[in-house]
């Protein structure tokens, strides 16, 4: 599953991280994710709490900021919410369009003891 590996590389990354910083346990992890990164939030979640079994971040608070993605237009320069990435230009219509945020899949913030 998609999901479970994106789980267990965060857990992997926040791992390692807490352990440069001699840290003891990982209280919560958080991580930006775009609506265009094609992640299901539910399912990540899901795999996130069985992902931290046994490890340092077992426990762990997942937390997760969504960004809306947006584009612009690349023939008329209007800049607007882009629910996928065939989204049409509302000003003019036009489907060139350079993605300006919504693919964010990373780790923010880890928080430890
Ligand atoms: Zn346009």
């Amino acid at each position: 599953m998609h999901e479970m590996s994106i789980a267990m590389n965060v857990v992997e990354i926040a791992t390692s991280q807490a352990l440069q910083n001699e840290a003891h346990r990982i209280n919560s992890i958080t991580i930006d994710i775009g609506s265009l990164a094609g992640v299901m939030v539910e399912s990540l979640e899901f795999c996130f709490a069985s992902a931290c079994k046994d490890t340092m971040a077992e426990g762990a608070e997942l937390v997760i900021n969504h960004i809306e993605a947006r584009g612009s237009c690349r023939d008329c320069g209007e800049a607007f919410a882009a629910e996928t990435y065939l989204t049409a230009c509302p000003a003019c219509g036009g489907f060139k369009i350079d993605i300006l945020q919504g693919q964010e899949l990373k780790i923010k913030t880890i928080n430890v003891d």
